[in-house]
């Protein structure tokens, strides 16, 4: 259970009905991307195959083992992943697979990890075997917009929702996943995201992956630091042609994730979200414009000082 960050009153009410071997048939866990719907059906499915005779799941049975390393026979994942919906025929599949005893678990367990793309008919389909399932079935549906789903299936489910994170419950484990990040900036990703570890460690890669250029701009950018831009516009005087233009691309996305902040929509970085946050969409707009201008020169003929001393200029101004 404690592979689950956070969400504190859903595990205590687990972990009491586990006690009581009070374990349903069927859950519908609901929440955002990256607030631990997938951890949970985990847990889940390990306490429902557990072998231990209390405090299920143990964690250490072989039973508990497999499932959570994602090798348990009975632990069925029903979904086709490069397909826009979970087609009914993918469900009668496991419904007629579901008759056929389990190989080695307690029971046998569905997992539908988009279960809204499922189509009505999908959805009927698996209504079937939800308001009858053989005494081993289990199934259990993830989504992050139980809505869609229907009525009838939705009452046949024990629905657990995911809650977001104190900071306290993220910071501790963002840290230990990212031991070069200062205190602030793993803070600022816990906020941004709304208190989802999942979607606070996904920000927090994608920021990784900046080259010091493209920190160097944003931070100069942001701040109005007219020596720093010059200072770093003045080293990249020196570089070849195609190393400019690579450059200049992660300039101009960054500046258009900024942009994207400005209109209130999620970015990919601090970063962004800082320039977004610093500058007007004017400026914001005026300096893709620029970056982008800098670009189509760079592929052309003007020599890489003329254009680094332009933008100098410009970003400046
Ligand atoms: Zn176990």
């Amino acid at each position: 259970m404690d592979r689950l960050l956070g969400n504190e009153a859903l595990k205590a009410s687990l972990a009491a009905a586990f006690a009581a071997d009070r374990i349903s048939h069927s859950y519908l866990i609901s929440g955002p991307a990256g607030s631990g719907k997938h951890v949970l059906a985990r847990i889940l499915a390990a306490a429902m195959q557990c072998t231990a005779g209390s405090s299920r799941p143990c964690g250490v049975c072989l039973q508990c083992r497999k499932v959570f390393d994602n090798v348990h026979p009975d632990v069925i994942t029903v979904d086709e992943p490069e397909k826009k919906t979970v087609s009914v025929d993918l469900v009668r599949q496991a419904r007629s697979d579901l008759y056929v005893l389990p190989n080695e678990g307690r029971r046998k367990v569905y997992l539908i990890p988009r279960a809204n793309d499922m189509n009505a008919n999908a959805q009927n389909a698996l209504l079937k075997v939800l308001e009858e399932p053989p005494e081993y079935g289990a199934f259990l549906l993830l989504s992050d917009n139980p809505e869609k789903l229907l009525p009838t299936i939705r009452s046949r489910c024990v629905c657990l929702r995911m809650s977001p994170l104190e900071e306290a419950e993220c910071l501790p484990a963002l840290a230990a996943a990212f031991p070069g990040k200062r205190r602030e900036e793993l803070h600022d990703a816990w906020e941004r995201a709304a208190g989802y570890y999942g979607q606070a460690a996904a920000l927090l890669r994608a920021e990784q992956s900046l080259s010091a250029q493209a920190k160097a701009f944003s931070e100069a950018f942001a701040a109005r630091d007219r020596l720093r831009m010059t200072a770093l516009l003045v080293g990249m005087e020196r570089l070849k042609r195609d190393q400019l233009v690579p450059i200049l691309d992660e300039w101009i996305e960054l500046l258009s994730d900024a942009i994207r902040v400005r209109a209130g929509l999620p970015d990919g970085s601090a970063e962004a979200s800082a320039l977004g946050r610093s500058r007007t969409l004017r400026e914001l707009l005026a300096a893709v414009r620029r970056v982008q201008n800098a670009r189509t020169l760079a592929l052309g003929n003007v020599g890489v000082g003329a254009i680094c001393g332009a933008l100098q200029a410009e970003l400046n101004s």
